[in-house]
Formats: C-alpha cells, sequence, structure tokens
C-alpha cells in the first residue's frame, strides 16, 4: 500500500522544469527529511501519519482518473518524499491508460522503478535546510534514471551560502538542466495553516538571484519562482 497524504488537480505544476504543465497531484506521506522551510509538513511529520491513507495502485489511478475526466496527463509524484514509497505497480497503470509520471525527490533514497518514470526531478537540499548530504545517494538515484526519463535539477537557493553551494553542486553535473529557485520566505507550517507568505520579499529574493546569476555569466541556470504561490500564496491543495 501507497501512504497518500492528498490527491489534486488538474492544476498546473508550480515549480522546476515543468512549471505551468497542467497536472493531477499525488502527494505521498512520509519524508526521511525535516528540512527548515519545508512547505509541506502535513506530509513529513509522524504526527500527521494519521492523515496519510493507505491506498493501493488501482485506487490512486481512479482517483486520478476522476479528477482528470479520464484524459491522460502528467502526474505529479511529490510528498514528502515519494522516493519512499513502492510506486512501480502505479506507473505501469498509468502508462497503460496514456498517463506520464514526473516525480520530485531530495535524491536520498533510490529505486528501482525510477527506470519508469518520464521525469525525475533531484533536488538536493542547500546548506540552510540543514540537512546532510549523502553523495553516493545522490549519484544512485541519478544512475537509476532510464533512458527515457528526462532527468532535472532543481536548487532551492535562501541565501549567498546556498548560491555558492548550488554554484559548486551544478558544476558537477554539467549534464542536467538546472533549474534555480528562490526559497519562499514564509511558508505555511501545519500549526499556522492559513500563514500567508511575504510576496516582496519572495519578490526581493527573485530579483537578488537573477541578479547573481546574470553578473556570474551563469547561462546554463534557469531561474523561476514557485508559480503556484504568486498565484495563491500559500493555499494548499491548488
Ligand atoms: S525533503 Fe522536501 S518534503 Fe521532505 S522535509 Fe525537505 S522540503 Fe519537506
Amino acid at each position: 500500500m501507497i501512504a497518500i497524504s492528498e490527491i489534486f488537480g488538474p492544476t498546473i505544476q508550480g515549480e522546476g522544469a515543468l512549471t505551468g504543465v497542467p497536472t493531477v497531484f499525488v502527494r505521498t506521506g512520509g519524508c526521511d527529511f525535516r528540512c527548515s522551510w519545508c512547505d509541506t509538513l502535513y506530509a513529513v511529520e509522524p504526527r500527521f501519519k494519521a492523515d496519510w491513507a493507505p491506498m493501493s495502485a488501482e485506487a490512486i489511478m481512479a482517483e486520478v482518473e476522476r479528477l482528470s475526466g479520464g484524459r491522460p496527463l502528467l502526474v505529479t509524484l511529490s510528498g514528502g518524499n515519494p522516493a519512499l514509497q513502492p510506486l512501480g505497480e502505479l506507473l505501469t497503470l498509468g502508462h497503460a491508460k496514456g498517463y506520464t509520471f514526473a516525480i520530485e525527490t531530495q535524491g536520498s533514497k533510490v529505486q528501482d522503478w525510477f527506470t519508469e518514470l518520464d521525469h525525475l526531478t533531484l533536488s538536493p537540499k542547500p546548506p540552510s535546510a540543514g540537512m546532510a548530504f549523502s553523495q553516493h545517494r545522490f549519484d544512485a538515484c541519478l544512475a537509476a534514471a532510464g533512458a527515457h526519463t528526462q532527468v532535472t535539477l532543481k536548487l532551492v537557493i535562501a541565501d549567498e551560502a546556498d548560491y555558492q553551494w548550488a554554484r559548486d553542486f551544478a558544476a558537477r553535473y554539467p549534464q542536467l538542466p538546472l533549474t534555480l529557485q528562490p526559497c519562499n520566505p514564509a511558508p505555511a507550517t501545519p500549526d499556522e495553516p492559513e500563514r500567508a507568505t511575504d510576496l516582496d520579499a519572495l519578490n526581493a529574493r527573485l530579483r537578488w538571484l537573477v541578479d547573481r546569476v546574470t553578473a556570474d555569466g551563469w547561462f546554463e541556470a534557469r531561474v523561476l519562482p514557485q508559480l503556484h504561490v504568486i498565484i495563491w500564496n500559500n493555499e494548499r491543495g491548488v
């Protein structure tokens, strides 16, 4: 069974290389990290485990089909860390019906079903997240992608230290398309679910990041905000 925090959509992908693409989100419950600025703690912290429904691949696919009216589209597997879950059967079922699948994971856990993914976004966490990084686990995730899987790198930047880390990290993987994303300055939390982010502060971070990238001539990087935060602020399930 797969631990599911929420399934919602259709909406658009709000971040990374697929920004703007219509999608249904399947958010799994549980994460092996606890990043300082996580914006989905309701799908991370064990105290919310009772909210995560154990669902079969068939039941998840039925809900995705209901939400999409049976019209195949991109299914985004998010979390938490969706790489903790047994998702191979879901990919097989969905592909048979014409759906495609994208996952975002921090690169801490490899699964053999990575080879079946259409899109694999690896998003290792920068120093500001306060989490340890495992190079060999990240490289194992990268190696597990299939020949047809589109792999991209997404790095969240909160400050100058993150920026310098991102410069060094991305230089090791020149073959990967790269997205840089300014960190949400005020994400909602389970204890403050109605908290609004500071859009002026977010825009200031975005401008700062654009200035840094262009001043450095870092032309391989694409700078993108979280589009869903700009449209819906910190609202959940959109
Ligand atoms: S890896 Fe992602 S879901 Fe897990 S704690 Fe960090 S930001 Fe949250």
